[in-house]
């Protein structure tokens, strides 16, 4: 159906079925059935075989296979199984750990998927985009992205951006018309296509393509599986595994040398070299921080903050500055009507008594210039225009409103032309038949109302405003603002029928103001002081009146003594360079433009900051881009908005904001945990096998040895260190260095300290062992003791401090668990004598065996000592 945009509007209604009363949920399930769902379709996942075979995609581990078969040709059968055992139970942990990593990612990707509003089973509904169908009728309204082609069949001033499709960045108007000519994509102006969004106005489509069959799909090749992008952090520890690995690599060479120097086979020593290289090598670093991240932004779902991008975690973590809005995020969104200001006289809704003519004008004006609706007790709608309808409820309860209830009111002045709100312009108008007349009433912040207003009703009659006129409102209207409430101005005009579409909203007669009350949310002014605490810079910016917003700021605790509220032109005269000075005393910003929140973002981001900032319309799209952490709105932000944002709040709450920060810094903390833990246990091996070649000792480790360490260690221990319970301390801390590496100097010393510690135990159990029973022994003792030693030192990397006695030590259940896997495990080896000659164990006494236990839990004291000593010596 290309030329769809050629045919009449009611032919199209009538090819689809129902037209426009829309499908109902058993004919939309049938065309599902033979059309499919709407989504572009993605390359094929891979499977779970590919993933596993990939994990031995590892250069090294190959080579260690090719060495293992090698050895088993010539004799060592028992060992190749071996190592072939372990190789393929790691390859299988890796590959759960891939899996688990997807599913959980894709289980946020689900959680943000684009949402359609539509009319099924005629209600109106909101489904995920990928179950409209085609003959759904789809609701547009500024910020929606569109979800399928279709045919405009209700418009009002419907802009599209079409930039996806067409190139042209410039929105298109789109209008309800009929085309008889052939026309190009971007001229087909009764069309919306998918892949486009709305950037202003409303509209009502009927959807005559989906998925593949849309023009998008058309010319899109297959989606590519979106590419796992590298989050920073994890650039940063590749480049860092790649210098290690050569490091690494070089040793296992040296070392190599030596044994064959010594008269060691070939084959042995190259099999030992390149099971050191494989243990030593933490080629686990990259996937355990996706995994940890994973895991956090789990967490974060719960708490209502959902991730789109994984690198926003590591982000939050150094988030020095959070820019706000105030309605809804800082503020509860539910609005009161509290003052009605008509004819010079100020009435608060409490005394309010519905008698006055004019207020009751007022108020049957706000209904009409006004998209919500309450239904069955449910209120639908911006709560700024919800409490008008509130309010209007009330006077018609009490028998006030002559006119009735609002769905009366509604349709005894039907609408018949509209400027919806854009909060740019601050105003909404729509235009009625009122009686005879054609009147446009406009409501919208004061001031810019007053601007347009050229005349003033009173209860005695129409008269030319005056200046005093309007000082008088501005007064008033300061009064309000100075309360914290949020004020709304009304006027309307008489136009004739021919300029109904052509509405200037100037020239018109101001009728009243009403305010309304919108408390701040009660967590509001503990987050503020959390985050003031956490050094994190907490700045409201909003749309609304700077009296209103400073006087809320002031109540949260936004605005301090020293702190400044400005206006949004106010930046405008200053240079970018100024700006950058301005903005330190700045944490109010009112009635501001989505590009003044790009201005503020990027001045605070030269200052060297990483800026959160909140959005939720369809202009704020760039400014969320420009943050380092674009945050929207889950339930009053647009599509467009979630789709710029790499967290989108469930709740639209601010307090959530700060509670993400915390988990960032969290997870940026375990992920440390988990490296510090992985280096330091590697170090340890390394160490003992250099120190054992250079005292011209037998190598302490078969090749076996080595790789059952890796096994146990480098995966559950890592994992559950990454899972340690969030500690509510990091708030107290200031925000991490953008620029600073995860790999300081302390941290790389701190990992070298232990390995040596990790490595002096294991040695010395290699000497008892020699000295008891002989080189087998010692090596067995030396396995087992690096073995557990690594089990142990889990509970040391819980904590840069000393926590031997505190509750932290035994918070982690994981951890407690993945440490008796591993002791079990290693007992086994130990103890049952039929798998000694796999594991090249020789059995031992139990006084050894006593031995390799205090000699591994003495790492816990003696680090914890350290730590408590490294401490105290930074305290001084
Ligand atoms: P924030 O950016 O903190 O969410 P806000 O919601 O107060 O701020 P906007 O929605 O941009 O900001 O509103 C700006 C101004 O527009 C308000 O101060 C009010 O005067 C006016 N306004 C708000 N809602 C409407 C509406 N539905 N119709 C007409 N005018 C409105």
């Amino acid at each position: 159906m290309s030329d769809i945009y050629l045919k009449e509007k009611q032919e199209v209604l009538r090819a689809l079925g129902k037209g426009e009363i829309g499908l109902t949920t058993q004919e939309a399930k049938h065309i599902q059935r033979e059309k499919g769902y709407n989504e572009l379709i993605e390359k094929k996942k891979k499977s779970v075989l590919c993933i596993f075979l990939e994990q031995f995609k590892d250069f090294l581990v190959l080579i260690l296979i090719a060495a293992s078969v090698i050895s088993a040709i010539l004799g060592d059968i028992e060992s190749a199984i071996v190592i072939g055992v372990v190789i393929t139970i790691n390859a299988i942990l890796g590959t759960i750990q891939h899996q688990k990593a997807e599913k959980s990612l894709n289980s946020l990707k689900q959680l943000s998927a684009p949402n359609a509003k539509i009319l099924r089973d005629g209600e109106t509904k909101i489904i995920p985009s990928r179950e409209v169908t085609v003959g759904d009728i789809v609701y547009l309204e500024a910020g929606d992205f569109i979800c399928a082609d279709g045919r405009i069949i209700d418009n009002a001033s419907l802009k599209v951006n079409e930039s996806a499709l067409t190139g042209e960045s410039l929105a298109v108007d789109k209008q309800d018309i009929e085309i008889t000519k052939e026309s190009p994509l971007g001229d087909r102006i009764n069309m919306v296509y998918s892949g486009s969004f709305v950037t202003y106005g409303r509209a009502k489509f009927i959807v005559t393509e989906i998925g593949m069959d849309t023009e998008v799909g058309k010319i899109a090749t297959l989606l590519k599986n979106t590419a796992e992008r590298k989050t920073p952090l994890q650039v940063n520890l590749d480049q860092f595994g790649k210098k290690l690995s050569i490091v690494i690599l070089l040793i296992c060479v040296f070392l190599f040398a030596i044994s064959v120097w010594k008269g060691e086979a070939v084959i042995k020593a190259f099999m030992f070299a390149v099971a050191l290289a494989v243990a030593a090598i933490p080629e686990a670093l990259s996937s355990i921080v996706t995994i940890v991240l994973a895991f956090g932004t789990q967490k974060m779902a719960k708490e209502h903050a959902i991730i789109r991008q994984l690198q926003a975690v590591e982000g939050l973590g150094s988030v020095s500055v959070v820019c706000s809005d105030k309605t809804g995020t800082l503020t509860q969104n539910k609005m009161t009507v509290i003052n009605l200001f008509v004819s010079e006289i100020n009435e608060n809704v409490k005394n309010l008594t519905f008698d006055l003519p004019l207020e009751r004008k007022l108020l049957a004006y706000s209904l009409l210039c006004n998209d919500a609706s309450h239904i069955d007790g449910v209120k639908i709608g911006d709560p700024t225009e919800v409490a008008l309808v509130d309010l209007a409820e009330r006077g018609n309860n009490q028998g006030k409103m002559e006119l009735g209830t609002v769905t009366q009111i509604r349709e005894k002045y039907p609408r018949i032309y509209e400027i919806p709100f854009d909060s740019d312009r601050k105003l909404m108008s729509t235009v009625h038949q009122i009686e005879d007349k054609i009147i446009v009433i406009t409501k919208g912040a004061v001031d810019v109302i007053l601007e347009k207003a050229s005349q003033i009703e009173f209860d005695d009659g129409v008269r030319e405003i005056t200046k005093k006129d309007k000082e008088n409102i501005l007064k008033t209207n300061l009064s309000y603002s100075t309360d914290g409430l949020r004020v709304l101005g009304f006027a309307y005009q008489e136009i004739a029928k021919e300029e109904i579409y052509n509405i200037t909203e100037d020239n018109m007669t101001f009728l009243g103001m009403i305010s309304m009350m919108d408390p701040p949310r009660e967590e509001s002014k503990a987050a503020v002081e959390e985050c003031k605490m956490a050094g994190i810079r907490p700045i409201m910016i909003t749309g609304d009146h700077k009296i209103t917003a400073a006087a809320i700021a002031k109540q949260i605790g936004i605005l301090g003594d020293k702190d400044k509220a400005v206006e949004g032109a106010e930046i405008d005269g200053l240079s970018d360079q100024d700006l950058i000075d301005y903005v330190e005393n700045v944490s109010v910003y009112a009635r501001v433009s989505p590009e003044h929140k790009i201005r503020i973002v990027k001045a605070w981001q030269d200052k060297g900051n990483i800026v959160a900032m909140t959005g939720d319309g369809v202009n704020d799209a760039p400014a969320l881009k420009q943050a380092d952490i674009g945050v929207a709105m889950g339930i009053t932000g647009t599509e467009v908005a979630k789709d710029a944002a790499s967290m989108v709040l469930t709740d639209d709450n601010f307090a959530t904001i700060v509670k993400a920060v915390e988990n960032g810094r969290n997870v940026y903390q375990n992920i440390k945990k988990s490296i510090q833990f992985l280096l330091s246990g590697n170090t340890a091996g390394i160490i003992a096998v250099i120190y054992a070649s250079i005292a011209g000792l037998a190598v302490p480790f078969a090749p076996v040895h080595l790789l059952f360490i890796n096994l146990l260690t480098d995966s559950l221990p890592a994992i559950a260190l990454g899972l340690d319970p969030h500690s509510l301390g990091v708030m107290k801390e200031k925000p991490r260095d953008k620029d600073e590496s995860i790999l300081t100097k302390d941290f790389l010393m701190g990992i070298l300290v232990e390995g040596f510690v990790i490595a002096i135990m294991t040695m010395s159990a290699y000497y008892v062992g020699l000295e008891n029973s002989g080189e087998a022994a010692a090596s067995t003792m030396a396995f087992a003791t690096l073995c557990l030693s690594r089990l142990v030192h889990g509970f040391n990397s819980k904590s840069q401090k000393a926590i031997i006695f505190t509750k932290e030590i035994v918070n982690n259940k994981y951890l407690f668990g993945a440490f008796f896997v591993g002791f079990i495990l290693l007992n086994t080896v130990l103890l049952v004598p039929e798998l000694s000659g796999i594991f090249e164990v020789t059995a031992l006494s139990s006084e050894l065996l006593f031995t390799i236990y205090v000699l591994a839990l003495a790492n816990l004291f003696v680090i914890q000592v350290l730590k408590w000593v490294q401490n105290k010596i930074k305290a001084m």
